[in-house]
């Protein structure tokens, strides 16, 4: 197969059949960043609307640099990897203190800003500014080991130089920009992870997968672990007709975000047990625990939790920020101005619904 007749095959079929996604109409590398990151780990019809709310929000580096943290988080809460949302924020900071608010054309200095992997620096370099850059990402991965008869578990770190390399070799000087969207958009719509539509594909011809009749059972894929599974309890604690919320410290899983106190249960432990001791450790007061308000399933990436939601009164102990970042007694009706991860905004909203756990008490 020649390059050429591989990437021209891709390239007519792509202005034929490109979707009109709201990131494809710019050439601003801002916003062809900012897409590319929420698109990392999230389907495009999810993207659509908190793309077009941010981007109002925050419509240059320069507004996206100057935003708070809480401000940030709040714009991406419900998609998930709040890391991506962190490191885009300090990324807008450097690249307005280090590179005069322009985002850099140069892959070593946009290779140092956090977040930007060789992925992400690949789709900058090459949308925004035509540079002939490859890209890798789970699409481009599953048509090269569809189109090439890749028959190696390809998150080999081996396997997956080689994919690099041939993506490499395959793009046509020039047009690497469409021709990079024209890959990864046939891995999304055509060359899909299950049935893939071979009979419209434009490098049907091209491919040793359909040839074999194998491309169904490629790319291999790992054997999947089962997720280990926890048991969390939270806390929503009533004083004065506040509830208490706690700041997750910054970095790791949800850093940043709000949330109704509590922690994971330890062996042996009741639930209103480990609730009771995790309040103790992470801000210092006693609670009486009262009524279950919800239990909720969530999975992560590498584990699953249940989690159980006590109503609870505070008994004693002004909070202090032991293993947190920050606390606040918040009014039920300001809880929805706080970023939260979905299970706790889950958890806010029932909230809203509940009965003052004091005066249930009085009244039982
Ligand atoms: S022919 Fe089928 S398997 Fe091969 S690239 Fe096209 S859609 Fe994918």
């Amino acid at each position: 197969m020649s390059r050429d007749d591989f990437s021209s095959r891709l390239l007519a079929w792509y202005a034929a059949q490109a979707r009109d996604l709201p990131w494809r109409r710019s050439r601003d590398p801002y916003a062809i960043w900012v897409a590319e990151v929420m698109l990392q780990q999230t389907q495009v019809q999810a993207v659509i609307p908190y793309y077009e709310r941010f981007l109002a929000r925050f419509p240059t580096v320069q507004a996206l640099a100057a935003a708070s943290p809480d401000d940030v988080l709040k714009a991406w809460e419900g998609l998930g990897y709040y890391a991506r949302a962190r490191n885009l924020h300090t990324a807008a900071r450097r690249i307005v203190t280090e590179h005069g608010g322009q985002v850099p054309a140069d892959p070593a200095a946009l290779a140092r800003l956090p977040g930007i992997g060789r992925y992400t620096a690949g789709a900058i370099l090459s949308i925004a500014f035509n540079q002939d850059t490859p890209v890798l990402d789970g699409n481009v991965r599953r048509v090269l080991c569809r189109v090439f008869r890749v028959a190696e578990d390809p998150r080999q770190p081996a396997v997956e130089r080689r994919l690099w390399e041939l993506a490499a070799g395959l793009v046509p000087p020039g047009r690497t920009g469409d021709y990079n969207q024209a890959l990864m958009e046939l891995g999304a719509t055509v060359c899909t992870p299950h049935a893939p539509r071979c009979p419209v594909c434009p490098v049907a011809e091209l491919c040793e997968a359909r040839r074999r009749g194998e491309q169904e059972s490629l790319p291999v894929r790992a054997p999947r672990r089962a997720l280990p599974h926890y048991n969390v309890t939270a806390g929503v604690i009533w004083h004065d007709g506040c509830v208490l919320l706690a700041q997750r410290r910054p970095g790791g899983l949800l850093g940043g975000l709000w949330e109704f106190p509590g922690g994971k249960q330890e062996p042996g432990e009741t639930l209103e047990d480990c609730l009771r001791r995790e309040l103790r450790e992470e801000l210092g007061i006693e609670v009486e625990v009262g009524p279950l308000l919800l239990t909720l399933a969530h999975a992560y990436t590498h584990f699953r939790i249940t989690l159980h939601a006590f109503t609870c009164r505070h008994v004693s102990g002004q909070p202090q920020a032991l293993g947190c970042a920050a606390w606040r007694w918040v009014a039920p009706d300001e809880l929805a101005s706080y970023a939260m991860a979905v299970t706790d905004r889950r958890i806010a909203r029932r909230v809203a619904g509940t009965t003052y756990f004091v005066q249930t008490k009085q009244q039982a």
